[in-house]
């Protein structure tokens, strides 16, 4: 079947500005580290990116490694990109990461030049493309200087084999020296990728502050902690669901009565607040416009659209928010 996009898609979409910059991306985005992979079902998968961006989400994230295998899921989105999406290449921002193994030896992981640089050109063989929109160091390296990690990002701008940069799952202070090093190669960091959702809650501690600070746009992974801050997992687990497939990633045990109960308590709130769970989870997550977008994952297409409703109500009182806390204490 030939793919046409929903000519309304544009219509109900919140598009925020990715810090300084003038990007902007749609409010949620889809990720492809779960079920785009060479064991999923590639018509699936197609589907999820078909109905994706006929809901508005413009913005695509994956990494070299996402699979299984490591690739699969570049090649899929590639090939998904060639059959249905071409002629809307540049109604997308596509973005893909390198900072974990990806080969064996000593470069194909984490921060050198040799990698980065490498492991892009990887990246473009397999999606096909000509260039991506945001490419990402995707963890921070101790081992090597900074100064080489982000020169390799500006080196990549310059020579038109990513649009933008970004980092994910550095520090506070990390960030800081590395949007330094950035701003002053002429490259500037445009945005952040940490994980942020209720029940995880790092990046209040200093994070934020210093994206604010320096300009830089943020999008939040794993906002539904995998499917935790939705009710599947309320009476007991589900055979299609993370936590009962193959993901090493998600196990029965980080299901926990403790988090349960949390999720029965806010369960009731979204339904007072009209919403479902995963929408209250997503508004909280992207309440008073800190975070750009919220980047979730999806095995469904009827989760895609939930997930996409949360934009209709974003707004919290102060009262929402102190019993929010109060429950998550
Ligand atoms: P989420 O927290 O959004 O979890 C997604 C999973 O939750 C889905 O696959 C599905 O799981 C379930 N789910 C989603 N919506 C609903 C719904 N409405 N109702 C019921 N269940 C739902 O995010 P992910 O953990 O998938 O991560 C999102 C993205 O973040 C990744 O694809 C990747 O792009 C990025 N990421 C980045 C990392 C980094 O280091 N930079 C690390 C990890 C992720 P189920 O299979 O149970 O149906």
């Amino acid at each position: 079947m030939s793919y046409a996009a929903n000519d309304k898609r544009y219509l109900t979409m919140k598009y925020n500005k990715c810090g300084n910059s003038g990007l902007k991306l749609s409010a949620i985005s889809l990720g492809l580290w779960h079920n785009f992979g060479g064991s999923d079902s590639f018509e699936n998968s197609r589907a999820l990116i078909h109905s994706a961006f006929d809901l508005g989400i413009t913005h695509f994230d994956i990494a070299n490694n996402y699979g299984p295998p490591p690739g699969s899921a570049e090649e899929n989105f590639g090939k998904i990109l060639k059959q249905d999406l071409s002629s809307y290449r540049d109604e997308l921002v596509i973005s893909t990461k390198a900072g974990y193994g990806m080969w064996p030896g000593p470069y194909g992981d984490f921060g050198s030049k040799k990698y980065l640089v490498a492991s892009l050109d990887q990246s473009l063989k397999r999606t096909g493309l000509d260039y991506v929109d945001i490419f990402y160091h995707h963890r921070p390296d101790p081992s090597t200087p900074l100064e080489e990690t982000m020169g390799a990002l500006d080196l990549i701008v310059k020579q038109g084999k990513a649009l933008y940069v970004g980092l994910s799952n550095y520090k506070p202070a990390e960030t800081k020296k590395a949007s330094a090093i950035l701003k002053k190669l002429g490259t500037p960091c445009l945005i952040h990728q940490p994980s942020y959702s209720m029940f995880n809650r790092w990046i209040e501690d200093g994070l934020q502050e210093v994206l604010e600070e320096e300009g830089i746009g943020s999008i939040a992974f794993k906002p539904l902690e995998q499917g935790l801050l939705t009710t599947k997992y309320l009476n007991g687990i589900p055979k299609d669901s993370r936590a009962a497939g193959s993901s090493v990633f998600l196990h029965s045990k980080d299901i926990t009565q403790i988090k349960l109960e949390k999720v029965a308590k806010l369960n009731i709130m979204a339904m007072e607040r009209g919403q479902t769970l995963p929408q209250l989870a997503l508004a909280w997550v992207l309440r008073g416009n800190k975070v750009t977008s919220a980047l979730i994952g999806a095995s469904k297409v009827s989760q895609i659209e939930d997930n996409v409703a949360a934009i209709n109500n974003l707004d919290f009182t102060s009262e929402e928010l102190l019993r929010i806390e109060q429950i998550l204490a």
